[in-house]
């Protein structure tokens, strides 16, 4: 098996898409390997909302963090799309390697929190290589993602529940025995409460993995 091809199975990059380069720069420490990814010539590419197959309209370079490969950073690059559709104009594509807005991976969002939930984030990022900032987003869209399946239009009291939240985050208690609480903040309110008292206390943010994914 050629070494491209293993990096298209580690990054499940699917047709279109296919890789075209890999490099490894050592002028850099840490090294960076950088894997170079693009489309078919000719391609079409699914439009977000409807799925429809529509021509590119324009392209940008963008690039993720992968996992290292061994001691190496690990850095994606595309030229990615902006798919012109007749139905919802034009927006940029998702990619099979990266959720959308992204600057990672999903293996490393995936290890990113695991060290998130065992440490304080600041750690966390000197771990990984990239500033905290950029790991709270990540932890932020997570914990939004888990507060939005549930029932809160009845919340009332942001403070409160985003406390009870946070006491169950860091207990591990399911987040979903507070469903049944009378209340009605917006669950943005309330991530922004949850994140602020983790980083007022300074203290491990504990959410469980099977909450976050
Ligand atoms: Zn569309």
């Amino acid at each position: 098996m050629a070494s491209s091809d293993i990096f298209t199975l580690g990054l499940g990059l699917t047709p279109p898409w296919r890789m075209i380069d890999q490099r490894l720069e050592t002028d850099k420490q840490p090294n960076e390997l950088h894997l170079a990814v693009a489309a078919e010539p000719g391609a079409r590419f699914p439009c977000p909302p409807c799925g429809r197959l529509c021509k590119p309209h324009d392209w940008k370079e963008l690039s993720w963090r992968h996992l290292n490969f061994f001691q190496h950073a690990c850095i994606v690059s595309a030229r990615v799309p902006r798919a012109d559709c007749p139905d919802h104009d034009v927006l940029r594509i998702n990619v099979p390697w990266a959720r959308p807005d992204s600057g990672f991976t999903p293996l490393f969002e995936q290890v990113a929190l695991l060290l998130m939930r065992e440490m304080p984030v600041s750690a966390a990022a000197r771990i990984i290589g990239v500033t905290d900032q950029r790991l709270w987003r990540i932890l932020q869209f997570y914990v939004r993602q888990t507060v939005e399946r549930f029932d809160l239009r009845h919340v009332d009291n942001a403070s409160s529940i985003a406390a009870n939240i946070s006491t169950a985050a860091f207990s591990g208690v399911s987040v979903r025995r507070l469903r049944h609480v009378r209340n009605s903040a917006a669950p943005a309110a309330i991530i922004a409460g949850v994140i602020s008292i983790s980083r007022v206390s300074g203290a491990r943010l504990l959410m469980r993995s099977s909450l976050l994914l």
